[in-house]
């Protein structure tokens, strides 16, 4: 992960932070990974975990020097304890693709509602659903924090830096410059789909450091180009419900560029 920091005062007083881990709809993968830092507990007792449901009996719903909230946004109930989160909370951190963009819980914004009472939702729960999005739809975030699941290096670069009174710098580009297949033994190259040249990078390319193609969990940059993509993967002759199924995992497609988008492939259920 990168190194570089800007300067941002964060909690200049002795008293440790008051720190606080929210959950809306996600796997808590993001929060397990977390948790699985080995050097996890010394992290936490520099600061005072005062809201960590998935780990704690008791928790304090009072302010916080840093908010670290995992899941999208899907339902109205959750977009007013989004917003009082953030109404306790100095730094608000989006914790992972669900809680960046939509994530995958975002896949049922191109399902139909019947499809969704019929295999997932009770009445109740498609009365109060709304369309799936990451938390930025609704209050301002101070860093995302990108992936599914977060990089551990970036969580525990993130977190020490933090309690310097520094916030890292998050890396800009696509996954594609950090790849080592770039060039000659790029996936394109042999007509694989790989998403790496429109996701946001500062993964290492992992994945394909391990031989799999990107599929875009760390979610578009703003530059890239949905429709060029799109039109690649037709002329190999994809069809549109196989490129849709790769752009929507993480809720892609319609963070792309939209209009574009919208030309090129089948357009989203009601
Ligand atoms: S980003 Fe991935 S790992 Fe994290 S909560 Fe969402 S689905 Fe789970
Ligand atoms: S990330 Fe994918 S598209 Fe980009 S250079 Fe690597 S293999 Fe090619
Ligand atoms: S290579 Fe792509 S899929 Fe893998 S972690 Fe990076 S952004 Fe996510």
């Amino acid at each position: 992960m990168v190194a570089k920091t800007k300067s941002k005062k964060t909690s200049s007083k002795k008293r440790k932070p008051s720190v606080g881990f929210f959950a809306f709809t996600g796997c808590e993968g993001c929060q397990f990974t977390v948790l699985f830092i080995d050097e996890i507990l010394d992290l936490l007792n520099k600061v005072n975990v005062n809201y960590f449901h998935l780990i704690k009996e008791k928790n304090r719903n009072i302010k916080f020097d840093l908010a670290f909230i995992e899941g999208a946004i899907t339902s109205k109930r959750e977009i007013k304890k989004l917003k009082a989160i953030r109404d306790k909370s100095k730094f608000v951190v989006a914790l992972g693709a669900c809680a960046c963009h939509g994530g995958i819980p975002a896949m049922r914004n191109f399902l139909k509602d019947e499809e969704l009472g019929k295999y997932v939702y009770t009445q109740h729960m498609l009365k109060d659903s709304i369309e799936a999005t990451g938390i930025d739809q609704y209050i301002t975030v101070d860093y995302h924090m990108r992936g599914c699941p977060i990089s551990k290096d970036e969580f525990i670069d993130f977190f020490q830096n933090f309690l310097k009174g520094k916030i890292i710098e998050q890396f800009k580009g696509p996954v594609c410059l950090q790849c080592p297949k770039r060039g000659k033994d790029c996936y394109l190259a042999k007509k694989e789909v790989c998403l790496g040249a429109m996701a946001h990078g500062g993964c290492n390319a992992i994945c394909i450091q391990k031989n799999i193609p990107c599929v875009l969990c760390r979610g578009p940059t703003k530059s890239s180009n949905f429709a060029a993509e799109v039109n690649l993967f037709k002329s190999w002759g994809l069809d549109d419900d196989e490129i849709k199924t790769k752009l929507t995992k993480f809720k892609n497609l319609d963070l792309g560029t939209k209009q574009n988008v919208k030309q090129q492939t089948p357009k989203k259920k009601k």
